[in-house]
């Protein structure tokens, strides 16, 4: 079998992609940087993009959808925004193609080249600024509160598997408000809305903050974060909301007439997470003998197998099981029951572990005599035999329980991995020796954050929400510092 995993402790990259490509999450495509995305890696996605979607629409939100092109002109209308994007832009240029006369097959028609070029959407506030700029003329044409499920394309020159891919698939909430403070409250709303839902569905803890100046998305005054840590010890950025300012509805000019009667810019947000987060629950939560998915968002929540001689005791056990489905769905579990000939009950054992599946159940001829069946749960691997009365509420709390272990193995983790830092040595030590957040001071200038990352490899993932101010010294330049930051290595 050409399963094998190679084990976090031996090459922890390496473990990460074979969890992505044998736990049939994706493949690697034609493309360079694009992937495949296949049915179990797209039913995850799925599902996470559905309770995402419920938890923006609760929130008052609505989707819509924008071209995947966008002209060169409007990109360069944002200074800071076409700095930061330029050096990933896809570009198309012509619209046609032409056999060629000289027998080189097809090519690229000279004639059908195209007046302004376009880009490939890297990210949407442009193309959406210029459509807001003919939905908003008065102060009742705010709020607009959109999202856009889409694919978004950055040219990115060292790719991996759904961490960084050059297209990925995402959505971008766009939105449009008469006030700062709306805008302002709007950003950190939705802030909360990712965090929640990566805590509560992906079981994973996440660090609330801001970004720094230079960390900062291209063309917003102010970058929320949420940061998470992975088993290796780096951080991984989860998810981010913009502060935008009034910077693309002056570069759109984009006004309305307020309740006062007065012409005024218009204030804005976007926000986004992207097909990243399979990534970042991959490398959380999974172990060596493969995925390990969180409940609320498995695939597949339950899987029943049979152990079974012959086609009598095969019919015995599906006759027994089927109530047993018929009870797991009604509850809204999701379950299978692999009856499958082909393979024996020890390679389906393992396929479902590499799989993730949060729970198994075999049974067999003697577990009917004495009405039992065997459960496995994959986050410890634990093995238990229990009765098949109640076995519908049993399954139905230890899912629940399982996501709360994953959460609360993943916090506790997350909780040891954060280290205060006032020595540089040590700074530099732990950093190769134990990863994490190191918490550190900073003199809050870019050049500082510069020369700590040339010389770690850390950035500063974030300043916490809520951070206690406390006079210090940097980590590195000893001069003054107010507060502390959480510095990490980060993919
Ligand atoms: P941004 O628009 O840069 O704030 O990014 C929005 C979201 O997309 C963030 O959650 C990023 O972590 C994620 N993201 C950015 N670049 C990539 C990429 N190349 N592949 C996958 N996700 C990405």
């Amino acid at each position: 079998m050409s399963k094998e995993i190679t084990s976090r402790q031996e090459d922890y990259a390496q473990w990460y992609n074979d969890l992505v490509l044998k736990g049939g999450l994706a493949d690697y495509s034609a493309v360079r940087g694009c992937m495949v995305i296949k049915p179990y890696g797209f039913t995850l996605w799925e599902n996470m993009r559905d309770q995402l979607d419920r938890m923006f629409k609760e929130t008052g939100h609505v989707n819509a959808y924008f071209p995947l092109f966008i002209p060169k002109s409007f990109l360069s209308k944002e200074a800071a925004h076409v700095e930061g994007f330029a050096k990933e832009c896809a570009v198309v240029t012509h619209y046609r193609l032409k056999n060629d006369p000289n027998g080189g097959g097809v090519v690229v028609d000279p004639e059908a080249k195209l007046e302004e070029e376009l880009i490939v959407r890297p990210t949407s506030e442009t193309i959406i600024w210029n459509t807001y700029k003919d939905w908003i003329q008065s102060y009742r044409d705010l709020p607009i509160l959109v999202n856009q499920w889409a694919n978004v394309v950055r040219w990115e020159m060292r790719t991996r598997l759904f961490l960084r891919t050059a297209e990925f698939l995402w959505q971008e909430g766009h939105t449009a408000h008469a006030t700062s403070q709306e805008a302002v409250d709007e950003t950190t709303k939705m802030l909360e809305v990712y965090a929640s839902f990566v805590e509560e569905f992906m079981a994973l803890p996440v660090i609330k903050g801001v970004k720094t100046e230079s960390e900062r998305f291209a063309g917003a005054e102010e970058t929320y974060c949420i940061e998470a840590l992975m088993q290796d010890g780096k951080a991984l950025q989860a998810g981010t909301s913009h502060f935008l300012g009034q910077n693309f509805a002056k570069a759109f000019d984009v006004k309305f007439l307020s309740k006062e009667n007065k012409l005024e810019y218009v204030w804005a947000t976007s926000w986004g997470v992207s097909t990243r987060l399979i990534g970042a629950l991959v490398m959380a939560h999974s172990d060596d003998q493969g995925l390990v998915l969180p409940p609320k968002i498995a695939p597949l929540q339950v899987v029943i197998v049979p152990i079974f001689k012959g086609e009598e005791q095969k019919a015995q056990i599906s006759e027994k099981v089927a109530p047993i489905i018929a009870a797991l769905k009604a509850k809204g579990i999701s379950v299978k029951f692999d009856d499958n000939d082909n393979s024996r009950p020890g390679w389906k054992f393992a396929e479902y572990e590499l799989k993730g599946v949060p729970v198994r159940i075999a049974i067999g001829a003697r577990d009917i005599e004495n009405n039992v069946v065997e459960i496995a749960r994959r986050d410890t691997r634990e093995k238990t035999s229990v009765s098949m009365e109640g076995l519908t509420d049993y399954v139905s709390s230890l899912l629940d329980e399982i996501q709360e272990n994953m959460y609360n193995r993943a916090k506790e983790y997350r909780d040891s991995h954060i280290t205060e830092v006032n020595e540089w040595a040590e700074f530099e030590r732990l950093l190769d020796e134990k990863g994490g957040f190191l918490s550190a001071h900073w003199d809050g200038t870019p050049e500082t954050e510069e020369a700590i990352k040339e010389k770690t490899k850390a950035t500063i993932r974030c300043i916490p929400l809520n951070n206690v101010q406390e006079p210090g010294k940097c980590i590195l330049t000893g001069n003054p510092s107010i507060q502390r930051v959480l510095f990490a290595r980060a993919y």
